[in-house]
């Protein structure tokens, strides 16, 4: 069987592997990359993108749910149907365009996942292939839940293709996935209830936040030992997801993997198999959000050209979870703040009675903000409110920046914003 070779080889058409195979090719180097689904990742297709574009709609509701009687007379009426197809004209085209952008660069493209027969060769298509590097870029895939009936359980993929939004359905797993599309059902009408193993729901994120945003989602806990049952119209597995690798043959390569991912050293290259580097969500040392999955990969194309000259640094990453109101995060948790430093302020608050959460009729709006109290640089940022999703990019800023207290203070925002509560928050130490 004949042989071919490229310079890089990337698995996975994500937003990693995309932006190794492009960065790689501009400096004439050959490339290919395979997917075994539809070209363009997960954000893209079954993730992010149309998950917001869907929830828009629940927000929309809840928000006149909040403003009906005080100057709303009609609720909105969604057609879950209408939602479907608008979301539909956004992803649809996402395989067929990607895959036209690297043909454009004389990117080989294979549809199919590979299989590693050893260190410097794999077999996909029926072909076998040599690269000088392997780049691994699979993401993650839902975790298979080791228990009867697993095989009834629907994934999210399910959740954003629903035809019609279910009278009932139950979620094993409140990690964020789950949370966002809990409350996008219950919202919509349907009757939800959250098994969770763990005594708390995200259990990532601040929980001063999370029981107050738990106070308008109740969540039903399995109870240890005694068996209940529960019947609804359907179980969606949010129990979290695993590296993508099983189709991937990795011990023939020789390349180390744990329950964290592809381990990977500083310049994200296997530490057992130096032809191969991992990026995004796949990786040991990743956080499983598309901001930093792009910037593995952009790391992964400079090392690949330019022979490990960048080390990976975890930047300060905000994330949210898009539930009504977002949660969302920065910098430390109150906890890892105390191991880190001598002493730290603690700004914590509810904000219900504060102009924004009044005008619009919220009654959860919350926030906890650390800070080093040495230096006074802000280093953690923690907020629950309708436009958290936004405002803590403005904590980004300033954290990445190490601003202090008194130098956030000073800015100057528009009034009346969310944005100008930020300062507010400031004021009082707990
Ligand atoms: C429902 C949902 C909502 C999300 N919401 C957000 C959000 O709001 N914000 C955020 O930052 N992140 C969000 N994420 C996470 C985000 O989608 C990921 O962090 C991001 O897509 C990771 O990019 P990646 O390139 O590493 O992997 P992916 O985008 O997952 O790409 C991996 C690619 O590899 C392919 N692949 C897998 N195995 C193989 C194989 N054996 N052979 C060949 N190809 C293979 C896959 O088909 C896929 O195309 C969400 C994820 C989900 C599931």
């Amino acid at each position: 069987m004949k042989t071919k070779h490229y310079n890089v080889f990337v698995i996975g058409s994500g937003i990693a592997g995309q932006t190794v195979a492009k960065a790689c090719v501009k400096q004439k180097l050959t490339v290919a990359i395979a997917d075994n689904r539809e070209f363009g990742g997960t954000c893209a297709n079954r993730g992010c993108d149309p998950k917001k574009i869907v929830i828009q709609f629940s927000a929309l509701l809840e928000q006149s749910q909040r403003l009906e009687k005080i100057g709303v007379s009609k609720l909105p009426k969604i057609s879950w149907k209408k939602v479907q197809q608008f979301k539909t004209q956004f992803v649809e085209d996402i395989p067929v365009e990607t895959e036209e952008s690297f043909k454009k660069l004389n990117i080989d493209l294979y549809h199919q996942s590979p299989e590693f027969i050893n260190e410097n060769e794999i077999l996909v298509e029926g072909k076998t292939i040599t690269a000088d590097y392997f780049v691994i870029a699979t993401g993650r895939t839902p975790r298979v839940l080791p228990i009867k009936g697993s095989k009834h359980l629907e994934t999210s993929d399910a959740i954003l293709n629903l035809k019609k939004i279910p009278k009932t359905a139950s979620f094993i797993g409140s990690g964020y996935v789950g949370m966002e599309f809990a409350t996008m059902l219950a919202i919509l009408g349907c009757k939800v209830t959250i098994f969770e193993q763990g005594d708390k729901a995200l259990s990532n994120f601040d929980q001063f936040l999370v029981e107050k945003l738990n106070k308008n989602i109740k969540i039903k806990y399995a109870l240890n030992g005694e068996k209940m049952r529960h019947k609804s119209r359907k179980v969606f597995n949010t129990a979290g997801r695993i590296p993508s690798v099983k189709d991937l043959k990795l011990d023939n390569a020789n390349i180390k993997l744990d329950e964290t991912g592809i381990v990977v050293n500083d310049f994200l290259q296997s530490t057992t198999n130096k032809k191969v580097y991992a990026c995004g969500d796949v990786s040991s040392l990743s956080l499983p959000l598309t901001p930093l999955s792009g910037l593995q990969g952009y790391i992964v194309g400079e090392n690949i050209i330019n022979n490990n000259k960048k080390e990976f640094q975890f930047p300060v990453v905000p994330s949210t979870v898009f539930t009504q109101p977002n949660l969302s995060s920065i910098g430390l948790q109150e906890d890892e703040a105390k191991k880190r430093y001598k002493n730290i302020l603690v700004f914590k608050g509810e904000a219900t009675d504060w102009f924004n959460a009044k005008k619009s009729n919220q009654n959860t709006y919350a926030y906890k903000i650390i800070v080093n109290k040495r230096t006074q640089e802000i280093v953690g940022a923690h907020i629950l409110s309708e436009r958290a999703n936004e405002n803590i990019n403005l904590f980004s800023m300033a954290i990445s920046n190490k601003m202090t207290v008194s130098e956030f203070k000073r800015l100057i925002f528009t009034y009346p914003s969310y944005s100008n509560d930020l300062k507010a928050m400031l004021a009082d130490e707990d």
